[in-house]
């Protein structure tokens, strides 16, 4: 499909941190102009030098002419920092974000401006800030778009040719099934994981402690990994995607107590059938 370039730019960005300096990358190697906006001089000097933006600096006044703006900033920050910068725009301006949660955002954002769409690039790595920005981070991953009955088709094909653009795979959903579905997927390991490397901390004779810690291998590392990482994200997923991720640990917990009652009466076969089905099935997750 090819792909016209001329009614989208200048796109305009948000916080130039991992996402928002990876996103300006790899619009700019397209040949699309970026005018970024971060909280921090030093981080708009970065950018530049980075090449994630062709304009930066920390004043929203900067984003008038922007035809497409990416909200870039931490969760918690997008709705403040969308009504902020509500007042620099033309009506027809096209604000999207890239939060991993949808619902609270969408509903916030959904009144104040007719021409809104939640977005979610679902690529990411460890690190955080603007130097950890990197090209084609969004090839092949998928970029789910959360537009509502409000959404007019024009905004919808403007942002589908961008996130073409960056090589990612397309998805549409309502801004709820969105935030169960990342429940299930993303924030539910992340308290699987924790509550995994918490049990283990609890056992109290030293030397056990000591020794499961020496012979911990490849199985330890795949399942405690996002457990062990950045505690902030972790909160911000419950504190931001609170019922869903409720719905799907309370979903987890009566699982975990069928496979306890299933062990307590030495249900073998029934274990087993559990353990045939998630072999089977785990592959639907991976593809
Ligand atoms: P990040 O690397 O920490 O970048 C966030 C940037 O926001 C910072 O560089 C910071 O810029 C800027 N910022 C903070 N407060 C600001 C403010 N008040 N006004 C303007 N800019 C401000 O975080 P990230 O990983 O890119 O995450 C950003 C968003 O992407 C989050 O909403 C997250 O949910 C979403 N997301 C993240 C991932 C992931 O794996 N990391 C994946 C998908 C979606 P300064 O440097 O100028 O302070």
């Amino acid at each position: 499909m090819s792909i016209d370039l001329t009614n989208t730019q200048p796109i305009g960005i948000v916080g130039l941190g991992l996402i928002g300096g990876s996103l300006g990358l790899d619009f700019r190697a397209k040949g699309l102009s970026v005018i970024g906006v971060s909280r921090q001089e030093k981080t708009c000097k970065i950018a530049l030098e980075r090449g994630s933006v062709t304009v930066a600096g920390t004043d929203f006044s900067l984003l008038a002419s922007a035809k497409v703006i990416f909200i870039c900033t931490p969760i918690s920050l997008i709705v403040p920092t969308i009504k902020k910068l509500i007042p620099y725009l033309k009506p027809e301006t096209i604000i999207t974000d890239v939060a991993s949660v949808k619902e609270e955002i969408v509903t916030h954002i959904d009144p104040l401006w007719n021409n809104f769409i939640g977005g979610h690039p679902m690529a990411g790595t460890a690190e955080q800030g603007i130097e950890s920005a990197l090209k084609g981070l969004f090839k092949n991953a998928p970029y789910i778009l959360t537009p509502t009955q409000k959404t007019s088709k024009e905004s919808i094909n403007t942002l589908t040719q961008l996130v073409q653009l960056l090589g990612s795979k397309l998805h549409f959903s309502t801004p709820t099934d969105h935030d169960q579905a990342v429940a299930w997927i993303s924030h539910l390991p992340v308290m699987i994981s924790a509550s995994l490397i918490q049990s283990c901390l609890q056992e109290n004779h030293l030397s056990i402690l000591e020794l499961g810690q020496k012979l911990a291998s490849s199985g330890f590392k795949d399942t405690s990994r996002v457990g062990g990482g950045n505690p902030e994200l972790g909160v911000m997923m419950a504190q931001h995607n609170r019922t869903a991720l409720l719905h799907s640990l309370k979903e987890y917990k009566s699982t975990l107590e069928g496979i306890i009652t299933l062990i307590e009466e030495k249900n073998w076969s029934g274990l087993d059938q559990i353990l045939q089905n998630t072999k089977k099935q785990r592959s639907l997750y991976l593809k």
